[in-house]
C-alpha cells in the first residue's frame, strides 16, 4: 500500500480512531495468528472461512497456526486470557490485517484490512444499536452513503426451531441447489441462505421468515434495535435472508453497503456465547469490522497540502536549511529543492500539491527577504525575512 491508497487508509484509520473514542473505546491490538481451533470453534467448521479460506500452517513444535481470518474470536481469546472482562462493560476497537484464502479481485485481497469495535457485557439492543451508530457516524464522516439491512438470528431456543422449519423446507428443494449446499443442509443449513451460488435463487428467497420464529425475549430486542435507529434517524432494511458467515452470531446482525462495492462493506451483530464457548464467563457482546479495503475507492482525500518548497538559485543549501528549520518549527510541512532552475523547481512545487513555493535569489538574499509565490492563485509577493516568519 502506498501513494493516494495510503492516504485513504490513514484517512480513514484517523476518522474511525476519533468515532470510537468519542463513544469510549479503547484501544486493542492481538496477535495475527492463532491456534487453528480457536477459528474452527468460534466461527465454525461448516462456514466457508473455516472450510475454504484460512491460511493454516503448523509451528517446529507441530502444532496447527492460523493467520486470523477476522478479528472477534482473536480479541475474544485474548480479553479472557488477560482478564480484560473483570469489569463491565468493556469497550474495544482494533485495526490490523486479516487473511483469507479467497481469488484476488477488485477490492478483495487475501490480505486486507479490518476496523472493529466491541462492546463486552451489555445485553439487551442498545449495544447493537450502538455499534450500528458507530458505522453511521463514521461513514457520514468520510462521505461514504451506505445502505443498511438487518435481521435477527435469534438464541440456540428460537434458531433451533428456525433451523428445523428451514431443514423441512429445503428437504423438498434440495436438487436445486449446489452441492456444497446439499452438504451444508445437514450440518449446518443456515449457511445456505448466505451461499454464493444460491443466495439469489427464488428457492432462497421463499424459505421461511426468521422474524417469525423469534422468541419473546430476541423478538423484543430486535424490536428494541430498530426502535433505537429509527429514534437515530438511521434508516434500515429488514432482510430475513441475512444470517452472517459464521457462527458465534447469537440476535440481531446487520450489514453495510455501498454501491461501489460488491461485498459488504461493513457486518457485524451480536454473539452473547462467544465468551462462555472459549472459556470466559457468561459476558454479552456485540461488534461490528468495517473493510478498509471495500470502502477504499469512495473516499475522498485533499491532496493539497499547507505545505512549503523552498528552492534557491546561486544561494547556499545552509541558508536554504536554516530558512526551512524556522518554516518547521512553526509547524508546517517544508522541502528544500535541490533543483537547479527555478522552472524545474515550481513544476516540482506543484507536482508535489505543495501550497506555496518560497523563492530565495541573490535579490532575496541581499536584502535578507524571500518571495512567496501562491501556487494555487499564482499570486507572488516579497517579504522581510522577519515579516514572513512572524506571519507563519
Ligand atoms: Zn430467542
Ligand atoms: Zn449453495
Amino acid at each position: 500500500m502506498s501513494g493516494v491508497e495510503m492516504k485513504k487508509f490513514r484517512r480513514a484509520f484517523d476518522v474511525f480512531r476519533k468515532t470510537v473514542i468519542l463513544y469510549d473505546f479503547e484501544e486493542i491490538k492481538t496477535p495475527i495468528f492463532e491456534e487453528t481451533a480457536l477459528f474452527e470453534r468460534s466461527l465454525g467448521g461448516g462456514t466457508d472461512v473455516v472450510s475454504k479460506q484460512m491460511y493454516t500452517f503448523e509451528d517446529k513444535s507441530g502444532r496447527s497456526l492460523t493467520l486470523r481470518p477476522e478479528g472477534t474470536a482473536g480479541l475474544v481469546r485474548a480479553a479472557i486470557s488477560g482478564n480484560l472482562l473483570r469489569e463491565l462493560p468493556a469497550r474495544f476497537w482494533y485495526c490490523g490485517p486479516m487473511f483469507r484464502y479467497e481469488k484476488p479481485q477488485k477490492d478483495r485481497r487475501r490480505q486486507f484490512y479490518q476496523l472493529g469495535a466491541e462492546i463486552f457485557g451489555e445485553a439487551g439492543c442498545a449495544a447493537d444499536a450502538e455499534v450500528i451508530e458507530i458505522c453511521n457516524d463514521f461513514f457520514n464522516r468520510l462521505g461514504i452513503e451506505y445502505s443498511l439491512k438487518i435481521n435477527s438470528i435469534g438464541c440456540p431456543e428460537c434458531r433451533g426451531r428456525y433451523e428445523d422449519a428451514l431443514k423441512k423446507y429445503l428437504a423438498d428443494v434440495l436438487d436445486e441447489l449446489c452441492g456444497d449446499c446439499r452438504e451444508r443442509y445437514i450440518k449446518n443449513p443456515l449457511r445456505v441462505l448466505d451461499c454464493k451460488i444460491d443466495r439469489g435463487k427464488d428457492v432462497i428467497k421463499k424459505a421461511p421468515n426468521f422474524e417469525s420464529f423469534l422468541c419473546e425475549k430476541c423478538g423484543g430486542d430486535f424490536e428494541g434495535v430498530k426502535n433505537i435507529l429509527k429514534e437515530r434517524g438511521i434508516s434500515f432494511e429488514i432482510d430475513s435472508r441475512l444470517v452472517r458467515g459464521l457462527d458465534y452470531y447469537t440476535g440481531c446482525v446487520f450489514e453495510f453497503y455501498t454501491s461501489a462495492a460488491r461485498d459488504a462493506i461493513a457486518a457485524g451483530g451480536r454473539y452473547d456465547g462467544l465468551v462462555k464457548f472459549l472459556g470466559g464467563a457468561d459476558v454479552a457482546a456485540a461488534g461490528v469490522a468495517i473493510g478498509l479495503d471495500r470502502i477504499s475507492s469512495s473516499i475522498k482525500i485533499d491532496e493539497s497540502r499547507e505545505g512549503y518548497l523552498i528552492t534557491g538559485v546561486g544561494v547556499s543549501g545552509g541558508e536554504l536549511e536554516r530558512l526551512a528549520r524556522l518554516i518547521r518549527e512553526a509547524g508546517f510541512l517544508c522541502r528544500v529543492s535541490s533543483k537547479q532552475k527555478l522552472k524545474k523547481a515550481l513544476a516540482e512545487a506543484s507536482s508535489g500539491n505543495f501550497k506555496y513555493a518560497v523563492i530565495v535569489g541573490e535579490d532575496e538574499l541581499k536584502n535578507d527577504s524571500v518571495s512567496v509565490k501562491d501556487l494555487g492563485s499564482g499570486e507572488q509577493k516579497t517579504f522581510a525575512k522577519e515579516e514572513f516568519i512572524k506571519k507563519l
